[in-house]
């Protein structure tokens, strides 16, 4: 599973950050969403999927 995130469209809400917090971070200057690994191993895909659902912003997106 592959995971993008677009940081003109996300709000830094931290969602995604909270509920995986090993794919997901935020930059400390703007809180924008960080990817720490876009190729997303398959013991994580299912929390991946929730925190895409969770974005308040739709920045998520997987393939
Ligand atoms: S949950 Fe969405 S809006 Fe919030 S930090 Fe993550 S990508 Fe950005």
């Amino acid at each position: 599973m592959e995971i993008k995130a677009d940081t003109t469209v996300c709000i830094g809400a931290g969602m995604c950050a909270l509920t995986v917090p090993k794919v997901f971070d935020q930059s400390e200057d703007e809180g924008t969403v960080v990817l720490l690994q876009d190729d997303v191993p398959q013991e994580l895909e299912d929390a991946v999927r929730r925190a895409v659902t969770l974005c308040p912003s739709g920045a998520l997106s997987v393939s």
